[in-house]
């Protein structure tokens, strides 16, 4: 059933969209691929998809720092692709600082790439899926947008932001055969979490694997990373028809993270 179907997955050069990317080829789903990478590394991409799994795929590179960029990138894709029936919103960036000393061009960064760009997106797309009577949106949150941590003020805020508006688009939009959720991982191994291992591997003076360990076993009760391919399940089983009445949910895969 969502064979044909076209999934908008933002920041999906990498980690989690990537793999969700994958996850969702191998059902015939098309895709709408995004990240920051040129143009032609983008188109390079596409055209791997485009082999492997025999779907039509579109690349775009906008920065969601910038409206004008979402605006353009959601209507190059219904025009391009028919429509948008999946809206993943996965792009996210980390800084870690006491609140203190956090600098305000990463504060600002990080409202809009984690939490403004999905309200942008939502606008955008929510027109198409309302007149289709069908549609999913996932927010792509974090155990952070259901608890806080030492040095990440803005993350947390913008994944609490998150799953705020994931509730809300929830409600408007229970009519209209649209769901809206949100997946709140623990950790999962991709390169946005390189730089807090490395830190731990500085301070201490040991191995990137060993501070790898420590950083998962610190807050989280299952010791090990998760596989981002383990976050494109869960995103495909809310994708499909036998999840059409979980909406307005911020799902934990954490690893008992938020069972403390
Ligand atoms: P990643 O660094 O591997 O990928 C991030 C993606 O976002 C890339 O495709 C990148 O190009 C894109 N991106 C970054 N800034 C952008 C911008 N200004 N404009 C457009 N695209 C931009 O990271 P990941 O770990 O796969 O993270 C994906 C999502 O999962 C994020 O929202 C992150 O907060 C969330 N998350 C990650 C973890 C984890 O442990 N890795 C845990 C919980 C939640």
């Amino acid at each position: 059933m969502l064979n044909e179907k076209v999934a908008l997955i933002t920041g999906s050069t990498s980690g989690i969209g990537l793999a969700t990317a994958h996850v969702l080829a191998a059902q015939g789903i098309n895709l709408v691929l995004h990240g920051l990478m040129s143009a032609s590394q983008g188109q390079e991409l596409a055209d791997s998809f485009k082999a492997q799994y025999g779907i039509s795929v579109l690349f775009d590179n906008a920065d969601l720092s910038d409206v004008a960029r979402i605006e353009h990138l959601i209507k190059r894709a219904i025009e391009q692709m028919g429509s948008i029936d999946i809206l993943i919103n996965n792009a996210g960036i980390q800084h870690t600082e006491s609140a203190e000393n956090f600098p305000l061009d990463k504060w600002n960064a990080i409202i809009a790439i984690n939490l403004s760009a999905a309200f942008h997106a939502i606008q955008y797309a929510l027109p198409n899926m309302k007149s289709n009577g069908w549609g999913r949106i996932i927010n792509v949150a974090s155990v952070h947008g259901l608890v806080g941590s030492v040095n990440k003020s803005a993350y947390c805020a913008a994944k609490h932001g998150l799953v705020g508006l994931t509730k809300v688009l929830a409600l408007e939009c229970a009519e209209q055969g649209v769901t809206v959720n949100a997946i709140c991982p623990g950790w999962v191994d991709t390169p946005l979490i390189n730089d807090q291992i490395s830190a731990i591997a500085k301070q201490q003076n040991i191995a990137f694997e060993q501070a790898k360990y420590q950083l998962v076993t610190a807050k989280q009760p299952l010791p090990e990373m998760m596989a981002p391919e383990q976050i494109g399940e869960f995103i495909l089983f809310l994708c499909s028809e036998s999840a059409r009445s979980i909406t307005g949910s911020a799902l934990p895969m954490d690893g008992a993270w938020t069972a403390q």
